[in-house]
């Protein structure tokens, strides 16, 4: 599944971020919480910023992470994002 991580501010200009996990995304949380799933996770962690999983592709594949992420404007899937405009 593909999930979408907002995080409470930006960092390196970044507000999301974008995963894709086979099988079990709590235990991939759980990685992300000790700073081993992701580098900008993990700076973000080291920054005190707060993050949360905002959305979830349960259908999403590789291929559809690969999608979103080139699409560079994630705060249009995210509900957080959204709901302040
Ligand atoms: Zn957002």
């Amino acid at each position: 599944m593909v999930y979408l991580i907002h995080f409470s501010e930006k960092i390196h200009h970044a507000q999301h971020y974008i995963g894709f996990v086979e099988g079990n995304l709590i235990q991939r949380i759980e990685l992300h919480l000790n700073n081993r799933g992701s580098k900008l996770l993990a700076a973000v962690n080291n920054q005190g910023i707060r993050w949360q999983v905002v959305r979830v592709w349960l259908e999403g594949d590789r291929y559809f992470e690969r999608k979103l992420k080139n699409y560079k404007k994630s705060r249009h899937f995210c509900p957080i994002c959204r709901s302040k405009h």
